[in-house]
């Protein structure tokens, strides 16, 4: 067992992400500021509370401490400071690319605006050289499909700040996809790629919903499509991506334990599956814990960890030059050919 990932090769090597909240990837030491900032909270006392406030029932209480968690981020330069410090974080961990969504609906309570939210982002983000972050925004599901559109338009205005494609997070369980499905079209025709958090709160049909109605690029999760073995047949045929996300998974309730994780299973199928952190602030995870988890539980061995990962950047909205670019510097970076 390979278990200090700090000097590990899993925390060396270059790596890409396709699935990562900035609000679910705030450093507790950052949110700890923003909760000083704005009084405090008296259930909070210190960050060793914060992070024990980041332990879930199940995934209605994941949802009720992400908008806990939000509440905290209340001004544009919230943004631009915690964008900086997430990408020093990443690029600690040796992310060279990530495609991160961001959630500008939750915001509206604060009066924010969603093209203003995305510029202070991009403000923090582009302090930290060395890491490429594309920006998906997230309309999320619960949205009134009127305002839903209305936010399309608005992220549509400042396109140029890297917002590459558009998704649904949110309650899964209360809001199916098909109300989207207008919405999809007119981000297509935008130029945005498209995908859709599906098989996570809910099952296989949700899956086949975001296929069929959405026309979805990629899929958030996919984790309860071993519900509809047709479905499997289907996202192998079709070359569809899941963005998977283990650890999430399990610590929202949404599989048991890891070991029971589906995983391998797709990757057996022939499916195209690419590893993630969804929200590690909130799960406590790292992507090189992810992948010490595939050797150690899943039995995969560093090759086809590397492969995992390349995959990663061909699943990526990069045009197809840059994915050849980052292909060959991650294969020449010294850590990824060490054994
Ligand atoms: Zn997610």
């Amino acid at each position: 067992m390979e278990n200090n990932l700090s000097n590990s090769w899993y925390n060396s090597i270059p790596k890409v992400e396709l699935h990562l909240h900035l609000e679910g990837a705030i450093p507790s030491d950052a949110l700890w500021t923003l909760l000083q900032k704005y009084g405090g909270d008296s259930s909070v006392q210190d960050i060793t509370a914060l992070k024990e406030k980041f332990i879930f029932r199940d995934f209605p209480h994941f949802l009720e401490n992400w908008a806990w968690k939000n509440s905290f981020l209340r001004e544009y330069e919230d943004f631009t400071f915690i964008s900086e410090e997430i990408a020093k974080d990443l690029l600690n961990q040796n992310l060279k690319y990530l495609e991160a969504f961001f959630s500008p609906v939750d915001f509206e309570m604060s009066g924010l605006h969603p093209s203003k939210i995305a510029e202070a982002i991009r403000k923090g983000l582009s302090k930290v050289p060395g890491i490429e972050v594309s920006l998906i925004a997230d309309l999320v599901r619960d949205t009134k499909i009127k305002k839903a559109e209305y936010y399309l338009d608005q992220i549509y205005e400042v396109k140029e700040l890297g917002i590459i494609g558009i998704g649904i997070g949110g309650a899964e369980h209360d809001f199916p996809p098909n109300r989207f499905k207008n919405i999809y079209e007119k981000a297509r025709h935008y130029g945005f790629r498209t995908t859709a958090h599906a098989g996570e709160a809910t099952g296989a049909s949700s899956i086949w919903a975001a296929i069929r109605e959405l026309k979805v690029d990629r899929i958030g999760h996919g984790t309860r499509a071993f519900e509809d073995e047709s479905l499997l047949d289907y996202l192998a045929e079709y070359q569809i991506p899941l963005d998977m996300c283990p650890i999430s998974n399990v610590s929202t309730g949404v599989i048991a334990k890891i070991e029971s994780h589906p995983i391998k299973k797709y990757i057996d199928h022939g499916i195209i599956v690419t590893v993630n952190t969804d929200d590690p602030k909130m799960f406590n995870n790292s992507l090189a814990e992810e992948y010490m988890n595939l050797k150690n539980i899943f039995g995969l061995s560093r090759k086809e960890i590397q492969l995992l990962i390349l995959q990663g950047i061909k699943s990526s909205w990069q045009s197809e030059s840059k994915k050849n670019k980052l292909i060959n510097n991650f294969q020449n970076n010294p850590n990824w050919i060490q054994d």
